[in-house]
Parts: C-alpha cells; sequence; structure tokens
C-alpha cells in the first residue's frame, strides 16, 4: 500500500446552506428528550447476564490473595498493557494488572463481534509499534489482529507475569496510617498497594435502552459487547452460519452496528435493523500494508506519523498529510476552507474532533492565534459551517449512489454537522441495505416504543425475532464509580463519588486532591486523541516518570495539591473545546450528554487546546524537575 495516497474525493454537490440549517435544526429538535442520560438501564441486577463473559475459555480456581505490590493497575487494556510496559521500562518492575476478562486486550477483549475493526489508522493506533517492530497487515486492523498485537505486547515486556485476570475490582480504599492503598475485589482478595492506576476505560460499562417490557423479550438476546458466537456461530470475520434460519433485530446504528450490521445481514434468514439517528459513513478504503515500508522507515517515524494526524485533527498545519483518509479529509476541508480565504502563517486554535462551529469562543481563540489580519474580518464560523456542509453532502450523497431504494437511502442520511456524533467510515454497510431480507425500521428519531415476549413493536406493529442485539453503547457521563464497577475511598474516607458529584476536578486529568497516590488514566481533563492509544501512551510515560523520580527522592506519598487542582479544572473550563452553544446545537448523543449539556459535562472535556499541546505540557512539566503542583512527602 502507499501510505500517503491520497484519499478519494467524490464529488462534491451543491447546497442550499439555509435549507440545511433549517433541517439540522429539525432533526436536532426531534431527537431531544427530557430524560437524557436517564432513557438507559442500568446493567445490574436482573440484566447483569449482559454482563457475563462469553469468551471465558477455562475458569480461573485459585484462593484469595493477600498481597502487596508496588503499583496496582486496574484494567488490562491497552491503557493497562501500557502502564505495565512503561514502569518496566522505567526499571520499575513490583505491579499487578487486574483486569476483569480472562486475558489482555479491554475494549477489544469485549467487543470481538463479527467486522470488529479500527478506523483509525493502525500504524498510528497500535502503540510501541517501533519497540514491537510489527507490522499490522492492512491500514485498518480488525480485532483479531488487534488482539494479537496485545499478547506481542505482553510478551515483550513480559506483562503476563504480572497479571491477575478474571479478577474484578470491588473497592479501593486508603489506608492513612500505612499511607498505602487496599484494594478489594470479588475473589475476595486483599492486595496493598503504594501506588493504583485507574485505567478501566472510558467505553467500559454496556448500556440497555430503558424499552417499555424490555424485560418481557422471550427469545434470545445479547449485547454486542458480549457477541454470543455459541448462537450466531462464525467468528469476529463473519459467516454467522447459526443465524441462517433467524429473523433478528439489531437495536442502534453507531459505530459498532455500522461494522457488524453487514455480518448478521448476510447471513440471517431476516434481518431488521432499528434506526433512532442515522451515522455519516464515509469512505473507508482500506488498502494491504507494504511490508518494506515500516522497515524502511526512520527512527522516531511512528511518534512523527501520529503527531502528524492528532496535527491536522487539531486544525494545524503539516508538510504533508501522512495518513491521508476520511478524518484528516475531513478536517483539512474544515480548516483549509478558512485558509483558502486568508493563508495564514500560524497554527489555529483547535476544537478538532468535536466541532468548531457556531461560537463566539471558536472565533475569538481562532483569531487570537492567526496573524493574517484578514482573518479578523472573516466569519470563520459560518466559512467553516460551509465546509462542513459540503462534507455532509458528500457522506449524505453516498447513501443515493450505493442504495438502491430511495426512501431507504433518505432514511440513512444524517443531518447534524460531521462531529456532532463519531464519523464512521465502512465500504459494505449502506450495501447491506440493499439485500432483500435487510429491512432499515427508521423510527425517524423516535427510539422505539415497545418490546414484546416475541420481538419489536414500532407504530403499532409488531416484528417478530428471535434475536435481539443491542448494539446500543456504552455508559458515558454517569458517576465515575457506577462506570468503573469500583468505589474509590481517598483521604478522610471522602469517596471519588462525592468529590466529583458538582464535576470532575483533576489536576493533568491524572492526579486528584484528597486521592494521594492514585492515577486516573482517560480522555477527562487530559489529551484527548481520536487515536486513543496515543493519549494512553502519553500518560504511561508521564507515571512512570513520576514513579521514578519520586523513588529516586525517596517520597511515598504523591497528591496534587487543591490549589494546583483548582487552577487546572479552571483552564479546561476556559479553554473547553465545545462550548454549551456548539453542543446545544448537535443532535442528542454521548458527545452532548444526551443533548443536555451543562458545566458539568463541559468540565469533564478534553484539554482545550488539542492534544499536542498537552502532551507537550506534560513535557514541560517533567523538565521543570519539581513537579509543580504536586506535594511529595
Ligand atoms: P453508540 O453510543 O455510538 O451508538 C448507540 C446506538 O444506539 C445509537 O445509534 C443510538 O441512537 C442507538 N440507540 C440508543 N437508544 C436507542 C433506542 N431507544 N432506540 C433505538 N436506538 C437507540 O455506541 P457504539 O457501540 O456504536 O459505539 C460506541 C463508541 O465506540 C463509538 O462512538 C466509538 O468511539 C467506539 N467505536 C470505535 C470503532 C472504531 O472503529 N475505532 C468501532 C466501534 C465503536 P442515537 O444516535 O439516536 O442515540
Amino acid at each position: 500500500m502507499q501510505p500517503n495516497k491520497e484519499h478519494n474525493q467524490p464529488k462534491v454537490p451543491e447546497f442550499d446552506p439555509e435549507y440545511l440549517r433549517k433541517k439540522y435544526r429539525e432533526e436536532r429538535d426531534k431527537r431531544l428528550r427530557t430524560d437524557g442520560n436517564e432513557q438507559y438501564i442500568e446493567v445490574k441486577g436482573e440484566f447483569s447476564y449482559f454482563l457475563e463473559d462469553p469468551y471465558v475459555e477455562e475458569e480461573i480456581q485459585r484462593d484469595p490473595l493477600k498481597d502487596e505490590v508496588e503499583v496496582l493497575i486496574i484494567g488490562g487494556g491497552f491503557g493497562g498493557m501500557l502502564a505495565g510496559a512503561r514502569l518496566r521500562e522505567a526499571g520499575i518492575d513490583d505491579f499487578k494488572i487486574v483486569e476483569k476478562g480472562s486475558d489482555f486486550g479491554g475494549t477489544w477483549y469485549w467487543n470481538r463481534y463479527p467486522g470488529a475493526s479500527c478506523d483509525i489508522e493502525s500504524y498510528i493506533y497500535f502503540p510501541l509499534l517501533e519497540e514491537t517492530g510489527f507490522i499490522p497487515k492492512q491500514k485498518y486492523t480488525n480485532a483479531k489482529e488487534t488482539l494479537e498485537y496485545c499478547h506481542i505486547i505482553s510478551e515483550k515486556f513480559n506483562l503476563h507475569e504480572n497479571a491477575c485476570l478474571q479478577t474484578e475490582v470491588t473497592s479501593t480504599k486508603w489506608d492513612q496510617d500505612k499511607q498505602q492503598w487496599i484494594v478489594y475485589t470479588n475473589r475476595n482478595d486483599e492486595i496493598k498497594a503504594r501506588y493504583v492506576v485507574h485505567s478501566n476505560g472510558p467505553l467500559n460499562r454496556p448500556k440497555l435502552p430503558a424499552i417499555k417490557g424490555i424485560n418481557d423479550y422471550k427469545g434470545h438476546t445479547f449485547h454486542t459487547s458480549r457477541w454470543d458466537y455459541e448462537y450466531t456461530g462464525g467468528s469476529s470475520d463473519g459467516n454467522l452460519t447459526g443465524l441462517k434460519d433467524k429473523r433478528v433485530a439489531v437495536i442502534g446504528t453507531g459505530a459498532t452496528s455500522v461494522q457488524c450490521v453487514p455480518h448478521v445481514g448476510a447471513s440471517a434468514k431476516e434481518l431488521f435493523v432499528f434506526q433512532r439517528t442515522p451515522s455519516s459513513i464515509d469512505v473507508r478504503n482500506n488498502q494491504p500494508t507494504d511490508p518494506d515500508w515500516i522497515p524502511s522507515q526512520k527512527k522516531g517515524w511512528h511518534n512523527e506519523r501520529r503527531n502528524n494526524f492528532e496535527t491536522l485533527l487539531s486544525g494545524g498545519m503539516v508538510k504533508e498529510d501522512l495518513v491521508s483518509d476520511g478524518w484528516t479529509e475531513a478536517f483539512r476541508m474544515l480548516f483549509g476552507s478558512v485558509r483558502e480565504k486568508a493563508p495564514s502563517k500560524t497554527q489555529m486554535f483547535s476544537w478538532a474532533l468535536t466541532a468548531p462551529f457556531s461560537s463566539k469562543l471558536y472565533s475569538q481563540g481562532f483569531k487570537k492565534y492567526m496573524t493574517n489580519k484578514a482573518m479578523e474580518h472573516m466569519d470563520i464560523p459560518n466559512a467553516m459551517q460551509m465546509a462542513d456542509f459540503q462534507k455532509m453532502e458528500k457522506v449524505r450523497a453516498r447513501a443515493d449512489e450505493i442504495v438502491e431504494d430511495n426512501r431507504t437511502a433518505e432514511s440513512l442520511k444524517p443531518y447534524y454537522n460531521q462531529f456532532c456524533k463519531r464519523p464512521c467510515f465502512h465500504d459494505e454497510y449502506l450495501q447491506t441495505f440493499n439485500l432483500p431480507n435487510v429491512h432499515l425500521i427508521d423510527t425517524d428519531g423516535k427510539g422505539l416504543s415497545e418490546i414484546t415476549e416475541k420481538g419489536i413493536v414500532f407504530e403499532g406493529i409488531e416484528y417478530e425475532v428471535d434475536c435481539i442485539i443491542f448494539a446500543t453503547g456504552f455508559e458515558v457521563g454517569t458517576d465515575y464509580s457506577r462506570r468503573a464497577g469500583y468505589q474509590i475511598q481517598g483521604r478522610d474516607g471522602i469517596s471519588i463519588s462525592e468529590k466529583w458529584q458538582n464535576g470532575l476536578s483533576t489536576l493533568h486529568g491524572m492526579h486528584c486532591n484528597q486521592f494521594p497516590n492514585s492515577f486516573f488514566f482517560g480522555p477527562a481533563q487530559s489529551g484527548f486523541t481520536a487515536t486513543y492509544t496515543y493519549s494512553l501512551d502519553e500518560q504511561s510515560i508521564h507515571l512512570a516518570y513520576i514513579l521514578k523520580s519520586a523513588k529516586e527522592q525517596g517520597a511515598k506519598v504523591i497528591e496534587a495539591t487543591k490549589e494546583a487542582e483548582e487552577e487546572w479544572v479552571n483552564l479546561i473550563i476556559e479553554k473547553a473545546r465545545i462550548t454549551a452553544d456548539f453542543q446545544k446545537n448537535c443532535t442528542p448523543g454521548y458527545y452532548n450528554n444526551e443533548g443536555q449539556p451543562n458545566p458539568k459535562s463541559v468540565q469533564s472535556q478534553a484539554y482545550g487546546k488539542g492534544p499536542n499541546a498537552f502532551f507537550k505540557k506534560l513535557k514541560a512539566w517533567r523538565e521543570d524537575g519539581n513537579m509543580p503542583g504536586m506535594n511529595l512527602s
């Protein structure tokens, strides 16, 4: 493959901006609801079977542990693995990774549904590529190769030696006298740890819609993150032979559904896809890797490529778009539209991943960073809105080109700004709706009204099905400990739920006053990248630096000061990428707190100047050498 080959550029259709503005508003308004996150059921109690691990091959039998380690890492996904790898590199070997699954992999352990793959380029998504020398087979990898890669990392850094699998943390408690954490698990373990790393994943807890009668259904059912291959047959490559005589319903049309629907459609006797909001489906254009390309790269190529991608996604300029795909094209179009009109010499202010429109703050920020006087007189939000309309018109035109039935094609068109929701890239999803056995049931923004013993009811019609697959996503925006699955009790007994009840409060997204020796991994108040593993890697490098320095200085307790934390929170709010204004204009989804943006959700945003700026900030902090804002004792 040619890694920098130009991405296909479909023809740009003409459009009427006023019509689109009105249409976007109408489509959003249809979907606004008062119950926000409450529209979903917490998966527990009678629904806990949705969380069972279908991938366990052999249940581990062991006695409860009464252990003591220097570092306990919660979560064995890329975050936990990277933390382990970077600690190992720093000479810290006394750590344990506690993971609820039977193996490493996190997201990729759970999400093995047919078609599961990553639509971020593999050469930037896979971390530690230079360290492992691994060559991904394709530009976009799949779940199978990603799990294999997890094993390669684990072998390279001997992480299995430190693993405690099939074990779920139930609570953690700070012991003030001993100045260490006590971590309890569902296997009655009691593990003492000087430090705890919370790497439990931002999208780890499946959610279900609270549809009337959801309990009454007598057929088979599961969530996409616990795919039941025993029932469907086949594998993540598809060929779901068990479905050939089955009528199947898939609820939801987000990024997961987009990837699994083509396989279910190809195998099931009949498939009903229940849609509330269509995703934007852009070109994917996967290609095999030229095996000589990675070995021919100079040292440092991996970071350079990750940086190049994130720079573009942050509205910055690069000499060459190295990744050159649907993601970078979207951002080149957005920011390029402004540059064309007023060529700029500087780095642009970024809100990158999430939409940068119609906001006073945006244009103020943007202008602040532009040196070209002409910029100050431009209507930047409008120029960018036009670019977004253009991009989305291409996406909508694609539905018309591919989907034969006009009504179905119309229903599959997304009417919102591209980064209101997670954009999708797929070359078989839209085609699936041309199959005679596949039916799109478009609920026109309403969602489903009822589930019965036999199937799903929408607008008075009962769709009888043998199986319902919930592609309804994961909890975002609910209480941290509810999503993590355990409570954290810090200094003087304060819980993390109490601490964050009025909004997230951290230093660098990672440290929290009153919770000494804890490290939180995740995108909130930190550097959020579309290449999520990149942020996790930077967080791991930061963690390893801190623990190594603490050791060298003989410090046993590290804690963010109250003042530093307050300062960081204020900075996050000040630089929040998404203004309430913009969020309000978006169609509801987990990006905008289900259509209910509020100061608390804004406070949970990532650092607003973009990931590269955040990583630079962390690097400068490390280079300072004094760990400003932290107390070491
Ligand atoms: P999402 O939250 O994106 O999608 C959930 C879907 O369920 C939405 O279409 C939603 O509709 C629908 N839904 C919810 N309630 C109802 C209801 N009552 N009736 C009908 N439909 C309903 O979850 P996903 O699992 O698809 O994706 C989660 C995230 O995982 C992605 O955003 C992405 O970040 C990541 N991912 C990444 C991939 C990659 O390639 N790297 C691949 C897959 C996932 P509505 O939109 O109206 O709310």
